[in-house]
């Protein structure tokens, strides 16, 4: 287009152009060509000032990314020595627990596991200030009584939830 324009000056400037028609078409063009390049210079500086918009917002989400990426690190690195935690203890409740089932008689042992199968994995609960903290039920008077009078190797149960009560000095009897 500058190329087209400058040929145009140049034929204007030389006077080889003779008709007042032509001459009149001639400075039309260039004012128009000119217009064009004008159009075309916004057009080129808006496209600029959008790339470089852009690449603020790539730079700017590319530190999110590696803040995002640190944190995700960050809790798996957590996560893992929880579980690593988690798996010691697991294995160091499970020898305690055969040890302290292989103390326990062994029908009371299968009345235990069965209860547990039945009341969602706990077959024993403390009673704790007359309520059976299995199922959080207070007892009642009658059953409380029963309970006090029973000898200290007699499994009590709860009437409530059936499941084997532990009586400690704090149970309330
Ligand atoms: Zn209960």
């Amino acid at each position: 287009m500058r190329q087209r324009a400058a040929r145009d000056q140049k034929r204007l400037d030389s006077g080889a152009v003779s008709s007042p028609k032509d001459l009149e078409n001639l400075q039309h063009e260039i004012a128009s060509l000119a217009k064009r390049q004008g159009d075309l210079e916004d057009i080129v500086l808006e496209v600029m000032e959008r790339r470089e918009s852009a690449q603020e917002r790539v730079a700017e989400l590319t530190e999110r990314v590696a803040s995002v990426q640190s944190k995700i690190d960050d809790a798996t690195a957590r996560r893992d020595a929880a579980l690593e935690e988690i798996d010691g203890e697991a294995a160091s409740v499970g020898k305690e627990r055969e040890v302290v089932a292989g103390s326990v008689p062994a029908d009371l042992l299968k009345l235990y596991e069965k209860l547990r199968e039945q009341q969602g994995g706990v077959g024993a609960a403390k009673l704790y200030a007359r309520t059976c903290q299995g199922c959080r039920q207070e007892l009642a008077i009658t059953e409380l009584n029963e309970i006090r009078q029973a000898a200290p190797d007699t499994v009590v149960r709860c009437e409530n939830c059936r499941r084997i009560l532990v009586r400690t000095a704090e149970s309330g009897l």
